[in-house]
């Protein structure tokens, strides 16, 4: 049986909000403490992380050419968590974590309780946040979602040109994933919803000459940013997908210990933990969540003996042998401080005060919602990487 839910983005009440408020808050003093436990180099008992990827399904529909599931380079088993799963993983984490995103490889919307998921998510006061090549986003979905409560939503539009966006999310129809979108955001708009819709296009040699067009024309009301996102090599594993970047890669720089270890854990659909997406092959297994008995523990895993042995690695600067960190570039696009911790995403010049600043303005992203310091309002030129 479902959860139920009725227009609950439209209609929080005063306890909904005072308890995710006083969560802000207290996620917020813990910062220094998830610092110190970064920067001295804490293996074991790692505090909470900030953020959760969880990956309802890694099943797609779509073979996009920068992703390695389109390209089948993923050869993990195929499958959609199961929702009891799910919710036990909720239970325990909701409470101190700031959000979750609903997908990590395969298109969310491909499960069939994934509505039930961001319903469970809201009704535990827990952030929900999902990608979405939006091909199969009918009216009844984007309805059912709206309804649920989701949070965030990326709307995947990889280009200006049926062309160009055919040739890079192949088996898709570019007519149709426009129209999925804008009744989308016609029915937030209709409903008063809050759910924040980034609509995204990837920076990539076949996108880079119609970025500018692509900001422009999606200025509508009803979409809150447009994220143009870097481009991720996924650690240039496969060089089919490392050809596409647009421009030299970065610089290498002094490598420190990736934060990601410490700030956020990511659960594959059969309860398996990653160290990141880019190992979507679990190439370095870090346990599973779901213990013999049926029972869930994350926190287990977060700090199991595994884990604390990667961690181990990162700081001690032994990853010449480990696959897939030994040939990442993205572990450089941030590094938390004392108070902020942005997340997956490149840093850019002088973007810590600016999102302070952007913190303390509760209408930045909806005067009620939880405003993690990763997800509030940015300027369109600024770019973000929730995949
Ligand atoms: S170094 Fe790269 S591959 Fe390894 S955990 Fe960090 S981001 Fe992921």
């Amino acid at each position: 049986m479902g959860v139920s839910f009725t227009s609950a983005a439209a209609n929080r009440s005063f306890q909904e909000k005072a308890r995710n408020r006083f969560r802000y808050y207290s996620q917020q003093a813990l910062a220094p403490v998830k610092w110190l436990s970064y920067t001295t180099g804490q293996t074991r008992l790692v505090p909470h992380p900030d953020r959760m990827y969880i990956e309802s399904t890694n099943m797609c529909n779509l073979s996009c050419v920068m992703c390695p599931t389109g390209r089948k380079e993923v050869t993990r088993p195929k499958g959609f968590m199961e929702f009891d799963v799910f919710k036990q993983i909720v239970d325990e984490m909701a409470p101190h974590v700031k959000a979750t995103t609903l997908h990590i490889w395969g298109e969310p919307l491909m499960h069939k309780r994934i509505y039930d998921m961001v319903a469970y998510c809201r009704s535990h006061g827990l952030r929900s946040e999902m990608s979405t090549n939006a091909t199969l986003l009918d009216e009844k979905k984007a309805q059912k979602l709206l309804d649920a409560g989701l949070d965030a939503i990326y709307l995947c539009l990889d280009g200006m040109r049926p062309e160009t966006y055919e040739a890079i999310r192949v088996n898709a129809d570019y007519a149709k994933t426009n129209r999925n979108i804008h009744r989308f955001i016609e029915l937030k708009q209709a409903g008063n919803y809050q759910t924040y819709v980034n609509l995204q296009i990837i920076q990539m040699q076949q996108t880079m000459g119609e970025i500018d067009e692509f900001v422009q024309s999606w200025k509508l009301p009803g979409v809150d940013r447009i994220n143009v996102k870097p481009f991720d090599s996924w650690a240039d594993q496969i060089e089919a997908i490392s050809e596409l970047r647009p421009g030299a890669a970065a610089a290498t720089v002094k490598r420190y210990a990736c934060p990601n270890l410490w700030y956020h854990v990511h659960i594959y659909w059969d309860g398996s933990i990653a160290m990141c997406d880019r190992d979507f092959n679990s190439a370095f297994p870090l346990g599973n969540v779901i213990d013999p008995d049926g029972s869930v523990r994350v926190m287990k895993n977060w700090n199991g003996p595994q884990m604390q042995d990667l961690r181990r690695r990162h700081v001690a600067n032994e990853i010449s042998d480990l696959v897939p960190c030994n040939s990442c570039s993205e572990w450089a696009w941030w590094k938390p401080t004392l108070f902020t911790s942005q997340g997956n995403r490149p840093v850019e010049q002088g973007e810590a005060q600016r999102l302070a600043a952007l913190q303390n303005d509760e209408h930045a992203n909806g005067a009620d919602a939880f405003i993690p310091l990763n997800d509030i309002t940015f300027a369109e030129n600024q770019t973000t990487n929730l995949n």
